[in-house]
């Protein structure tokens, strides 16, 4: 069986750990490698490590350190195919799906080549008489990603390229779900030219995470995963006096209007609630639908459409499936528990997508009608095939029903009036908006993050957050008087003279 290592100072290196973690093929349900739950000693052998090949790397040119990017990404694509197929392998998405999220990590690369001017600092002229200030944006040292099951590539691309191109060292603790990938990246990293040192994988669980999270030597943790983990960073890693960016959960709300085009609301829910079996932490999982009329309408349109999901492994080609597997037995059963919970506490159940053959984690898409806000399926995060309609009277409810829920991800509305869904995008509590657009993920040059439980920390990921998050202001006030001008003591606050 294919043992998944840790990546080093350059070198991959099995974990002495006895405690190993199972990778499954969630296609078929087979076990097909192992990785080692590193130990605290292996995750302080790392920071050692990267702290000391930092030094070098943050004093290159940023320049070069581009140039390095722009290699990582040249590999990236000419590996594509592979690494692509490796996601869909470990985690079960359909392989154009992996292709996509791919591509969404390698336009962060893309922006961490233009480092050289977005790392270029201010200056000012004159802030007093013969007084000029610059500010530089200098690395923070040694930066920690934490990343979860879904996005096995791309979440983690999400940091370490703007992280290595602002002049940081890395160390990656990727998901122990599916871990493989980013041994890959590692490798096509050194192939780029990276320093070896400066960017590190160490696979693991807690005991690996709470290293990271105190260690005096990591200066900024990224997060990405369920929101009480989220929390538990935020709170473990900013008591140890960490920059932290920690990205949680989400219950992401389509509002669709009665002027919405119908065919098209189908189409964008379909893709947004089942693409990736649900597993997107930008998925729409619960369609808000304004009038009894519109709602019966789109019901009448959703239902076949879901019914008829094409389900199954997602390497299979001829034609395509649409949905693969979720990651692992447990989540499939915590799912089947959600929809039990659902049909207990009156959800109209109008697609079961329960009985779906094995082997592998299958499940059919699932599809609730007349779903209320005291519902567990409407209260939390299910992250599965499973969409939930819930009717209301107007746009004022719905809009206040969005503001209330305790996640504020991502949200779309639908609608055909532009001055509604300006009013929308202005009072929605809510970081990612689309206006008929049903995944609103910002591009690598915007920065991606929710609002309310849905993160912590101030600054999100990528984009110019990115920038700040990995960069530190260091501000100069510089004077050179002659000596002649010397002035005498001043004991009053200086003001500009
Ligand atoms: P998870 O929280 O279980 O795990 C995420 C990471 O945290 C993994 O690397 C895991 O090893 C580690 N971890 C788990 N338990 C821990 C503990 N007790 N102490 C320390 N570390 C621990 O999340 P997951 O199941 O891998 O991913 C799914 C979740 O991620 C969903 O809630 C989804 O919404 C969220 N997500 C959010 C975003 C976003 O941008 N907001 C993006 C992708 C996924």
């Amino acid at each position: 069986m294919r043992q998944i290592d840790n990546f080093i100072n350059g070198q991959r290196q099995a974990s002495t750990s006895e405690r190993n973690g199972p990778v499954f093929n969630p296609a078929n349900g087979e076990r097909i490698a192992q990785v080692g739950l590193s130990l605290p000693s292996e995750a302080e052998q790392a920071i050692a490590v990267a702290k000391q090949a930092q030094v070098a790397w943050g004093n290159q040119a940023p320049l070069q350190r581009a140039r390095v990017l722009f290699r990582f990404k040249a590999l990236l694509e000419e590996h594509k195919d592979r690494l692509a197929a490796m996601i869909t392998e470990e985690h079960g998405k359909v392989l154009s799906d992996a292709h996509g999220e791919l591509v969404r990590g390698l336009e962060v690369v893309e922006f961490a080549c233009g480092i050289p001017h977005l790392q270029k600092g201010e200056h000012s002229q004159n802030v007093g008489s013969g007084v000029d200030s610059h500010s530089l944006m200098q690395p923070v040292g040694v930066c920690a990603g934490i990343t979860p099951f879904n996005f096995p590539a791309m979440v983690a691309m999400w940091m370490f390229p703007i992280a290595l191109a602002c002049g940081n060292s890395f160390i990656l603790k990727p998901s122990e779900k599916n871990p493989g990938v980013a041994l890959e990246l590692a490798a096509l990293l050194q192939q780029a030219g990276l320093p070896d040192g400066v960017f590190n994988v160490v696979n693991g669980d807690k005991a690996v995470v709470d290293t990271l999270l105190t260690h005096p030597e990591v200066a900024a943790v990224s997060f990405v995963g369920s929101t009480p983990i989220a929390q538990y960073i935020y709170a473990t890693a900013s008591a140890h006096g960490k920059r932290v960016q920690a990205l949680g959960g989400a219950k992401n709300h389509m509002l669709v209007m009665p002027d919405a085009d119908l065919d098209g609301t189908v189409s964008a829910l379909m893709g947004a609630a089942y693409g990736a079996a649900g597993e997107r932490c930008m998925a729409i999982s619960v369609a808000m639908v304004v009038g009894d009329e519109t709602a019966d309408k789109l019901v009448a349109k959703l239902t076949p459409a879901v019914a008829e999901l094409r389900v199954g492994p997602g390497l299979a080609q001829q034609p395509e499936a649409q949905m693969g597997p979720v990651i692992s037995a447990e989540h499939k059963s915590r799912i089947l528990d959600y929809i039990e919970s659902g049909i207990e506490q009156g959800a109209e159940l109008v697609v079961d997508g329960r009985h779906q053959p094995g082997p592998g984690f299958f499940l059919g898409g699932t599809l609730f009608d007349r779903v209320q806000p005291p519902m567990r399926i409407y209260q939390e995060e299910i992250f599965g095939p499973v969409l939930a309609v819930v009717r209301v009277p107007d746009y004022e409810t719905g809009l206040a029903l969005i503001n209330q829920h305790q996640y504020g991800n991502g949200t779309a509305i639908f609608t055909q009036s532009g001055d509604l869904a300006r009013d929308f995008s202005h009072r929605v509590q809510v970081g990612m908006v689309g206006v008929n657009v049903p995944i609103p993920v910002p591009m690598a040059f915007h920065s991606f993050g929710g609002w309310k439980r849905s993160v912590f920390g101030p600054l999100n990921m990528h984009g110019s957050d990115g920038v700040r998050f990995y960069t530190r202001m260091k501000t100069i006030t510089a004077r050179w008087p002659r000596s002649d001008t010397r002035e005498q003591a001043d004991f009053v606050m200086p003001t500009m003279k």
